[in-house]
This record gives structure tokens, C-alpha cells and sequence, in this order.
């Protein structure tokens, strides 16, 4: 973590040190800088959302994320923790304060800051990572109550020039016996700690026998300021259908700062396990990487986080020792903003293979490292390097053809094709088209430096866990984005952890030139890390202590948040969720509406909102604007209107006054029950001549009979990026189920193969919109059970 500000930190020093000309970006040989190219049209907002807004569905938790989550206002003590007890379907279930283990630090320091974590075969690895290199090992067998086992101290972290987290990250190997420290130093500057008795740290990998705690192996590295991170796997003898180029055995793949993949091989030691160089990948910026061996095709793919310049790069290691070089087995390269050289920092990723498509997860990281140059904001990079004034985002990719994205095309590459603006181009328009969904957080926060930002993540089914540093940790329902569907994901469940007594927070002994890291630890709680095992959310504060926290329950049955058993692992090698069914929900989805109604009020071109309610309680209504001409604008929501209890009249205009395009709409009622339970009625509107009329649904409203749910992406699709459609729906009861479409003259133009189903998943189809000519599409739907077919109709316009 936090290579990148120790590049910027490191490029300073050499600012500082060799009076090289400001730009605080370590440029390498070969590197081209450029900028501000106008043949790259800058996003309405590249770093929040992308090129197209999300819907926006709420989950159970996201009111309250929005309200409680990211607390920042005036009187707001960072460091008070009781501040910051806040949580949404989770609790905490045990807290390790650590005061006792975290004080036997030799150096005689206050106290050490907690990192990363991992888990493997019942044993939980929390990095120590300043200001020395270490490691706590946790027996997490019943993960519900953790039990401290060991630790292992490593070398001490340089504090005279810059306080560097010289622990930079941990990971064990499948089995839990090996764990692997990646350890930073910045190597040309020396010194220490002043009173430090540890070992000065040299930056590489250390190889560490869990059992006994002990040094098997020290791996030194070369690299501009030692290893960020290390990942061990096993590339499998098979299948047989991937065979060729394949080297199988156990791999462990480093971060080398600057430099690239240090690429090892995992062999037997005299005192354990121990490493063999393979080689180095070269790529010039990199920050994390998930390796995986894929489902679709058997072969062993390496994605690549790549920091400030390159957002992920796809690598064929199924023979690491083929991948050593410069790009030779880069398969794909994904990027928003390819002319931007310091804007969002690609942080760690993940990938979810569903119906055999792959799906990237990749949460960026924001922080401030000053004005953006101007260049770079000429080309549309955000006025602050790192976009911490932006509310970080957290991209999901459709990964599934990698010939789609760019391929080996690096934007600052000098291989010969293009001039590097005209690769970017390229580039940016297959990042734009892989882009499935973004998230980000439900207040719209702003990152800061770093305060409120993404950092590790974990996809486990349908479900994304995300730490978020002083935000703690969020769970996120993703099924939808998992299904091709721009929606972005919702909130689950959230926990800032808080848990007492705490800690002293280091305090830094001496005072290095350039302060790094004691000037950002002073917030209490920071999470860095979190890893969902056995049905427990297992969590490490860096100025608290260890946490396990309960998993959030399925979402109820409320609108857009369909009720869904915690789905299985997304891989063996990750821990099982608990077998667990649907519980049935009593059926109360249109308790709350009589009935509601929008009809526009002709050449003023507003709107009347009537609505007739059950129960005793406000509604909210939101207007959505889902088209602009021939452009499918994605759900963006043009006016809310809260606490209403009777009809009511809008002008048509959006909060600021403006008259609203022509395109389509849909007004959205909402209401909830004491209890939570939501019942929700959309309707659908067209709006030509600056007036709205009706339109025929969309969204069928939840229902209590066989057909539960219904519904559609949304009311348009096509359009000049032919998007798809996406159908949706469920079943109360199992039942047969025939999906067709039919074109406006009533004739099928497809028929989705009929299909015996049972009750309480969310079945999702898609509509390519490519080929169909411009008009609208009826979708039927048609169930039987015990004999008797009812059908159901929702119609999309495409454009
Ligand atoms: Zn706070």
C-alpha cells in the first residue's frame, strides 16, 4: 500500500537532493509524459462514475451509509472513536485490543500500526508495518473468536530520511504454513530509527515458517524502494484443454517498487521453504495484482493494479517463466483516462467469473498530493494529483474478450504502433465500452487524503467486501453488475469498528525529513485490510486493534434489492459462505400503495403526482431521466421530492430551474413500512415538445403471485453505443418460465428457451441490441404452474 506516495515522497527527495526539475513522477527511460492531448476528450467526470452514470438502486443500508458512514462535519474528532460507532446489519463479535503483543516491540516505541492481513487453513497473518516489519499469526479456526498464536519480528523501518512502512503486506500460502512479508526500504538513503536494536530493513521478500515463526529465507529484490506486495500460486499440471505453454508448480509474484513482477519459484530451503528468481515482467508502474486460474479457459491469468498509469493489465502466467520480459504475454489493458499520468491510482483487484463472463473489480485509491500540473488538467485528469477532491470510485469491468481491450498498446509504450496519443484513444474508447457498473460511496465523499477511499477487497459470490480506511468496512450486493447490468452496487451491510480500550496511536520518536507516514496515521480507525472467512468479516485497525465482525444478513425483499442467499465462493480456494436458503418474507411488497400516477399537465410541461396510500406513512418520488435524443443517459435522477402525504404538482424542471430534455423518464413512488419493508411503483413517461406524456412499463411492481419480479434495465437501450437490454425477474413459486420479444408489429423476433424453475432466484437475460431496428420491443413473460399460464409484458424502446 502507499507505494505510489513513496514514489511521490521519493521523487522529493530527489527533487530535494539532485535539484532535478519539479514534477513529482519518477520518469524512466523510454517513458513518454505526454499530456494534454486534444485528440482525448476529457469525461464529464472520469474518476467518480466514468462515461455512464449507473443506475442507482438503494440497498438495506444505504440511507444509512449516507448518513452515518463517513462522518466529516464541523466538531467531528477523528480520534475520538466513540465518534464513530456506527453500523448496519453487522456486529461486532470480538475484539483483540493487541496492547500486550504490540508493546513487546524491542524498539521501546509507543506502539506499532497494524496492515494488511490474510487468511489461509484457519490461520489469520496481520502485518506489523511500523516502525518495524512483522507479522501477528491468529488461530481463526471458529473465526468468530479469534485466538492469537505468534509473532514474528522483522527488520526495523528507516525513520531518519522517511518514516517508510517498511511491513508493506503479507500473504500466506494455500495451506497456512508459509507466509511471504514484502518488505520496503528506500535503500539509498540509509538510516534507522534512532535507539533501534532490529535489523535495518532491505528491501525484498521474507519467507516465514508459521508454526515456529521463523526466518526460512530472505529474498532481496531489486527495485526502486523495495516490494509492495507478494502472492503465492500454484499453476495447476492441467487441464488438458489449456495445456501448452505450461510450467506448473508454486509461484510467488512481487511487486518489485518500480521495476515491475518479480516472478520466483517456491522450492524446498534448508530451513524451509525458499525462493528461486525466475525473472522480472517489467512494467513500469504497479501496485497489486490477482492471480487467478481462470474458469472459462484453464489457462492462469495475472491481473495487474498498475498504479498511476496504466488502471489494470491482463498477463498470461500459465509459464511464468514465458511472462519474464518486456509485455510478452500482456494479453489486455484496461484505462479510462490512458493521457492522464497522476490521476485515480489503481489500487488493488479482483476478479468474479459469472455465466461465463469475467468480471474485473477494481477499487481506485484517492488521495491529495497537491495541484494537478497543468497538463494534465488541460487533459481532463482532475485538478489534484491522486483525486482526493473526488469521490473515489470502484470500477467493475467486463474483462471476458481481452482481444477487446488493449492489447499490449501501453499509452507510454515505444513499440512502434502509433504515436502514444493515438493509442490512447484507442485505449480509452475499450475502456469506455468494457465499463459494467461503478460504485461509489453513498455520500459522495470525497476521498481526501485517503480518509474516505476504497482500499482491499474481496469478492465472495455476489457480494464485494470492501475496507475503506476510516470508513471501516462495507459489504456490497454487486449481483446485479455481475449480470452485465450498469447498477451500481449496493450497500448490505457497513461496521466502523470501535472497539475499546484502545491503543496509544504511535507516536514518531524522532523527526524524519520528509514525514510520510506518521503524519497519516493520526485517525482512529483506519482499516486497511478485511477478509470475509467462514460467515465472519475478519478486520485489522491500524491504530486498534483485531476484529470479527458478523456477515450481513441476505437483503430483504424490497425493491431492486432481491433477496439472496450469501452465494457460494467465487473459487475453491476461498472460504465457503454457510449453506444457507432464502427465508421466505412475508409477501408484503404492495402493502403500501392503493395506487400511483403521473400525468403530465400538457404545455407547461410539468407533471401531476397522485398517489393513494395503505398505510400512514411519507413517500418519496424521484424523477429519473433515462434517454437524451438517440443517447441512453443511464438512471439519472432529476429531481426528489421526500415526505410527501398528498398529490402534488412538479414544473418539469430540475433543481436548478432548467427545462428538462426531450427523452424518456420514469417517476419512481416510494414508500416504507414501520418495519422497512419498501413498496415501490415506477411509471414510465415520454417527454417530446417539451411535455410529458405515457409510456408503456418497464417495471412490473413487485407482485405476492407466481411471478414475484420483473422487470427491465431500463425503459431505452441501443443507441449510438448499442447497449443492451437487460430482463429480470423471479419466481415466489417454482414454475415454468418463456421469455420472447416481440418486435412492434407483434412479430417474436426471439425466444429464450423455456425453462423449469424454482423459486427465489433472480434469473437475468440480455437483449443485444445490435441488429434490431429502432422502435419498440415487447417482452412477455409467461409462467405455468399446476396448468395455468398467466403473462406478463414490459416494453423498451430502442433507440
Ligand atoms: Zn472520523
Amino acid at each position: 500500500m502507499l507505494r505510489h506516495i513513496l514514489l511521490v515522497v521519493l521523487s522529493l527527495l530527489f527533487v530535494a537532493v539532485a535539484a532535478t526539475p519539479a514534477g513529482a513522477h519518477i520518469t524512466r527511460p523510454g517513458q513518454s509524459t505526454f499530456g494534454a492531448q486534444a485528440l482525448v476528450p476529457p469525461n464529464s467526470d472520469p474518476f467518480t462514475v466514468g462515461p455512464r452514470t449507473p443506475a442507482v438502486v438503494d440497498g438495506p443500508c444505504t440511507d444509512r451509509s449516507a448518513a452515518l458512514q463517513y462522518a466529516d462535519e464541523k466538531g467531528h474528532d477523528h480520534l475520538k472513536i466513540e465518534n464513530h460507532a456506527v453500523a448496519c446489519q453487522m456486529q461486532q463479535q470480538a475484539f483483540l485490543d493487541l496492547k500486550k503483543e504490540l508493546d513487546s516491540d524491542p524498539l521501546g516505541n509507543d506502539d506499532e500500526v497494524l496492515g494488511e492481513m490474510d487468511v489461509e487453513g484457519d490461520v489469520a497473518a496481520v502485518l506489523i508495518t511500523y516502525p518495524r516489519a512483522g507479522v501477528l499469526f491468529f488461530d481463526v479456526s471458529n473465526p468468530a473468536a479469534p485466538k492469537f498464536l505468534r509473532r514474528y519480528n522483522g527488520p526495523a523501518c528507516e525513520g531518519t530520511a522517511i518514516d517508510v512502512d517498511c511491513g508493506a503486506f503479507v500473504d500466506l500460502s494455500r495451506d497456512g504454513k508459509t507466509a511471504f512479508l514484502s518488505v520496503q526500504q528506500i535503500s539509498v538513503i540509509p538510516g534507522l530509527n534512532p535507539g533501534a536494536i532490529a535489523e535495518p530493513a532491505r528491501p525484498g521478500v521474507q519467507v516465514i515458517n508459521v508454526a515456529t515463526g521463523m526466518l526460512t529465507e530472505e529474498q532481496p529484490v531489486v527495485s526502486v524502494g523495495g516490494v509492495h506486495t507478494s502472492r503465492d500460486h500454484v499453476v495447476p499440471d492441467g487441464p488438458k484443454s489449456a495445456e501448452k505453454p505450461r510450467r506448473p508448480g508454486q509461484y510467488l509474484f512481487s511487486v518489485a517498487n518500480g521495476e515491475g513482477i518479480q516472478v520466483s519459484r517456491v522450492v524446498s530451503g534448508p530451513l524451509g521453504p525458499a525462493l528461486d528468481d525466475v525473472g522480472l515482467i517489467s512494467i513500469d508502474d504497479t501496485h497489486d495484482m490477482f492471480i487467478q486460474d481462470d474458469p472459462i479457459d484453464g489457462r492462469t491469468y495475472m491481473y495487474v493494479a498498475a498504479g498511476f498509469d496504466t488502471g489494470f493489465l491482463v498477463y498470461d502466467v500459465t509459464d511464468p517463466q514465458a511472462a519474464v520480459g518486456d509485455g510478452k504475454q500482456l494479453l489486455a489493458q484496461w484505462d479510462l483516462t490512458p493521457q492522464c499520468r497522476n490521476d485515480w491510482y489503481s489500487h488493488t483487484i479482483d476478479v468474479a467469473t459469472r455465466n461465463g463472463r469475467r468480471y474485473v473489480t477494481m477499487p481506485t485509491e484517492g488521495f491529495n498530493n497537491g495541484a494537478q500540473s497543468e497538463d494534465d488538467q488541460r487533459g481532463g485528469c482532475g485538478k489534484t494529483s491522486g483525486n482526493g477532491d473526488k469521490a473515489s470510485a470502484l470500477w467493475i469491468v467486463d474483462a471476458t474478450d481481452f482481444k477487446a481491450l488493449g492489447q499490449g498498446t501501453f499509452a507510454d509504450a515505444t513499440d512502434g504502433r502509433g504515436t502514444p496519443a493515438a493509442r490512447a484513444v484507442k485505449i480509452k474508447a475499450a475502456s469506455e465500452q468494457a465499463l459494467t457498473a461503478t460504485w461509489t460511496n453513498a455520500a459522495a465523499r470525497p476521498a481526501q487524503n485517503i480518509n474516505f477511499t476504497g482500499h482491499n477487497q474481496q469478492i465472495v459470490g455476489d457480494r464485494i467486501y470492501l475496507s475503506g480506511y476510516h470508513s471501516g468496512v462495507t459489504v456490497l450486493d454487486a449481483s446485479a453488475a455481475f449480470a452485465g447490468l450498469n447498477e451500481r452496487p449496493k450497500e448490505l451491510g457497513f461496521i466502523v469498528p470501535s472497539g475499546t480500550p484502545t491503543r496509544p496511536i504511535y507516536d514518531q520518536v524522532n523527526n524524519p525529513v520528509i514525514p510520510f507516514f506518521s503524519a497519516f496515521i493520526n485517525f482512529r480507525p483506519l482499516i486497511w485490510d478485511m477478509v470475509f472467512y467462514k460467515g465472519s468479516v475478519l478486520a485489522a485497525d491500524m491504530t486498534g486493534g483485531f476484529y470479527a465482525f458478523t456477515d450481513p444478513p441476505p437483503a430483504p425483499a424490497t425493491d431492486g434489492a432481491p433477496k439472496t442467499a450469501p452465494a457460494p465462493p467465487a473459487q475453491p480456494a476461498q472460504p465457503a459462505a454457510p449453506a444457507a436458503t432464502p427465508t421466505p418474507v412475508a409477501c408484503q411488497s404492495r402493502a403500501g400503495f392503493v395506487s400511483a400516477t403521473a400525468r403530465g399537465t400538457g404545455r407547461n410541461g410539468g407533471l401531476e403526482l397522485d398517489f393513494r396510500r395503505r398505510i400512514d406513512e411519507p413517500v418519496t418520488v424521484d424523477i429519473f431521466q433515462q434517454s437524451r435524443g438517440r443517447r441512453v443517459t443511464g438512471e439519472r435522477r432529476v429531481r426528489r421530492f421526500t415526505g410527501k402525504t398528498g398529490p402534488f404538482e412538479w414544473n418539469g424542471r430540475d433543481g436548478r430551474g432548467r427545462k428538462l430534455p426531450n427523452g424518456v423518464y420514469f417517476a419512481r413512488f416510494r414508500i416504507e413500512s414501520p418495519s422497512g419493508q419498501a413498496d415501490t411503483v415506477r411509471v414510465t413517461l415520454g417527454r417530446s415538445k417539451g411535455r410529458f406524456g405515457p409510456r408503456r412499463a418497464f417495471y412490473r411492481r413487485d407482485s405476492c403471485g407466481t411471478l414475484q419480479k420483473f422487470k427491465l434495465s431500463r425503459p431505452v437501450f441501443g443507441g449510438k453505443r448499442s447497449t443492451s437490454l437487460g430482463i429480470a425477474y423471479r419466481l415466489n413459486q417454482g414454475a415454468r418460465v418463456q421469455v420472447t420479444v416481440a418486435n412492434r408489429r407483434e412479430r417474436v423476433i426471439r425466444r429464450y428457451s423455456a425453462r423449469q424453475l424454482d423459486a427465489g432466484r433472480t434469473q437475468r437475460l440480455t437483449l443485444p441490441a445490435r441488429g434490431l431496428a429502432r422502435g419498440d420491443y415487447r417482452i412477455k413473460l409467461s409462467v405455468t404452474r399446476d396448468g395455468r399460464t398467466t403473462t406478463s409484458t414490459l416494453t423498451a424502446n430502442r433507440l
